[in-house]
């Protein structure tokens, strides 16, 4: 059933020609909390992801936050309902600097004042106390396509907080990133989560799902089959036989 204070969908579907890549899934996710979605390769988590952000459109069902629909809204509007989201392909511009990325961001939500070029001081300031935040402040005037791919994770992370998202959503945050960063990473969301912001996150590395999820929802063809805390799932046949076609 859906959640009046949370992210939800009932009976998203999202076919590509005769793949149903997303098939009916009925999910709620914790508000305030970590969640994570995991499920092998082609489970159909990005097109689920993409649907409730507003990417793609789904053939049916429905996405609602805190009690809205939000079936269908473009992007813009997803975001403005206060979801803010990552991309599994880190998304950042390659040939503008680390600030010129984090003003970017954040214009993205706010079009009408690109055009009017305002509060630009104000989001000076924010953008730099994010890059401090996630630790690569010092690479300020660097053009991005020069950052290792994990310091380009860091910034589109701080580019999602220009947003000030009260629910965050990251495809792979660690996929690609060496172990170092991925610490750091890790303890960002543990961070932010403790401050109030809601987590939903795609992620492959089992170990740090484990470590920093308070739910666990499992996708297998486009649905969820499982879901319970990361102890409880880890051991429940319907996970194991999904991952190991046991
Ligand atoms: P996951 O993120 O879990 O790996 P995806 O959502 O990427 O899963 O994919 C789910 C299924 O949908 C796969 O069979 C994939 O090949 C298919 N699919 C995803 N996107 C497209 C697309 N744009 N066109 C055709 N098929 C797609």
């Amino acid at each position: 059933m859906s959640d009046p204070d949370g992210l939800a969908t009932e009976g998203l579907t999202k076919s590509f020609g005769g793949v149903r890549a997303v098939d009916g899934a009925t999910v709620t996710f914790h508000q305030g909390r970590i969640n994570a979605l995991i499920g092998p390769n082609g489970s159909g988590k990005t097109t689920f992801f993409n649907c409730v952000t507003g990417m793609i459109r789904p053939d049916s069902g429905t996405v609602t936050y805190r009690g809205r629909d939000l079936t269908g809204r473009p992007p813009h509007r997803i975001a403005r309902a206060g979801i803010g989201r990552s991309f599994q392909l880190c998304r950042v511009f390659p040939r503008m600097t680390v600030l010129e990325n984090m003003l970017v961001a954040v214009r993205r939500t706010r079009l009408r004042e690109l055009l009017v070029g305002a509060r630009q001081a104000e989001d000076i300031a924010k953008a730099r106390g994010l890059l401090v935040r996630v630790g690569i402040d010092h690479l300020e005037n660097v053009e991005a396509g020069n950052l290792s791919y994990g310091q380009q994770k860091l910034l589109e992370l701080a580019g999602v907080l220009m947003g000030d998202p009260e629910t965050i959503m990251l495809d792979e945050p660690a996929g690609g990133v060496n172990p170092a960063l991925i610490g750091r990473i890790g303890t960002l969301i543990r961070e932010l989560n403790a401050e109030g912001r809601t987590f939903l996150v795609v992620e492959h590395n089992m170990d740090l799902v484990m470590s920093l999820s308070h739910h666990v929802v499992v996708f297998d063809r486009g649905r969820p089959i499982a879901e319970g805390p990361p102890a409880v799932v880890r051991e429940d046949p319907r996970v194991l036989e999904a991952y190991l076609g046991v």
